[in-house]
């Protein structure tokens, strides 16, 4: 157990249908404390970057857009165990496997939009939090 940070992304679906607040309450209601937050639109070049690691996949090309294709909210969360912790309430990356009561379970309308993106590992986070903020933007 160690106090660990994460990276978070409410995706442009979770946005779109208005979940900006709801994902947020359940990140400071389990614990999760916002060291940085910000919303922006990615380009298509970004979340390629983003997202290089799948790069090979089949759905590359698709996720890529779809993360371009409007705002997104950066969210930099602190916590015991925060990688594992956020990767609880997130649910399994298909919401037809999620637990119930998980932001996908809850809102998700397919494998793709699936509302949120939370890092998997800390040395996944590290660099994804460092892709997104700067020491300026961080609490
Ligand atoms: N994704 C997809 N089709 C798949 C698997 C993943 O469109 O078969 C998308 C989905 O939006 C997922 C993202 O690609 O959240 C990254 O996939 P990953 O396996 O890293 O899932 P996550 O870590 O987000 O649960
Ligand atoms: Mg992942």
């Amino acid at each position: 157990m160690a106090i660990e940070q994460t990276l978070s992304i409410i995706k442009p679906d979770g946005v779109a249908q208005g979940l900006i607040g709801e994902v947020i309450h359940r990140f400071e209601k389990n614990g999760l404390k916002i060291r940085a937050l910000k919303m922006i639109q990615l380009t298509k070049t970004q979340a390629q970057a983003f997202y290089a690691v799948h790069r090979e996949k089949g759905f590359y090309d698709s996720l890529t857009d779809f993360m371009s294709s409007g705002p997104v909210v950066v969210l930099l969360l602190e916590g015991e165990s925060a990688i594992e912790k956020n990767r609880e309430l997130m649910g399994a990356t298909d919401y037809r496997k999620a637990e119930p009561g998980t932001i996908r379970a809850d809102f998700a309308s397919s494998i793709e939009q699936n509302i949120v993106h939370g890092s998997d590992a800390p040395p996944t986070a590290q660099t994804e939090i460092a892709f997104f903020f700067n020491h300026l933007e961080k609490f």
